[in-house]
């Protein structure tokens, strides 16, 4: 439970952090900008959680279209152009959540702004990239629990596990 309490509470600075250094490249969907009867949203009263990643999370509202269960997440924020990455993963694991809560996978997920509704189809490479981010948090949080603790070089020079550990003082 430790654990997992530090995975959810560095999830959203952490991938921040990461979806500022991923480069477009990996191709994630732009978005297409739609209009959405928000009277037709439903608030969420309990959060989200799938056990095998670890995860758990509450979207702002889910909205039933065609028979799928579908996250919207709601900014504030005006939005130029595109929506921000992070924004996308964040609704990404909204729609593994609702894929693993409800049994059935969400097409898309809507991101709203204070000026545009994006859809952002949840595509199996999203989805990858997804994963792949939360793999990187892991490995992130464990280097913070494996941090050194001390600035002792001689102490370093004696370890034996100097020869792979990338905090070694030399
Ligand atoms: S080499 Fe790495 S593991 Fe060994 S004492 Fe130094 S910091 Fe710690």
């Amino acid at each position: 439970m430790p654990i997992l309490a530090a995975i959810l509470f560095l999830f959203a600075l952490i991938l921040l952090w990461l979806a500022r250094q991923r480069q477009k490249a990996i191709g994630l969907p732009a978005g297409r900008i739609i209009y959405t009867d928000t009277r037709k949203w439903a608030p969420l009263e309990e959060p989200l959680y799938d056990p095998d990643l670890g995860l758990t999370g509450r979207p702002d509202y889910l909205v039933e279209d065609k028979g799928n269960v579908i996250p919207v997440e709601v900014k504030s924020a005006r939005i130029s152009a595109a929506p921000y990455d992070a924004h996308i993963y964040q609704l990404a694991a909204y729609c593994r959540l609702v894929q693993r809560h409800f049994g059935k996978r969400p097409h898309y997920g809507i991101l709203h702004y204070a000026n545009r509704t994006f859809a952002i189809d949840y595509t199996p490479q999203l989805e990858k990239a997804l994963l792949e981010l939360l793999d990187e948090v892991r490995i992130q949080d464990k280097r913070r629990e494996t941090a050194r603790s001390h600035d002792s070089a001689a102490r370093c020079s004696r370890c034996g596990y100097r020869a792979i550990c990338d905090q070694r003082l030399m």
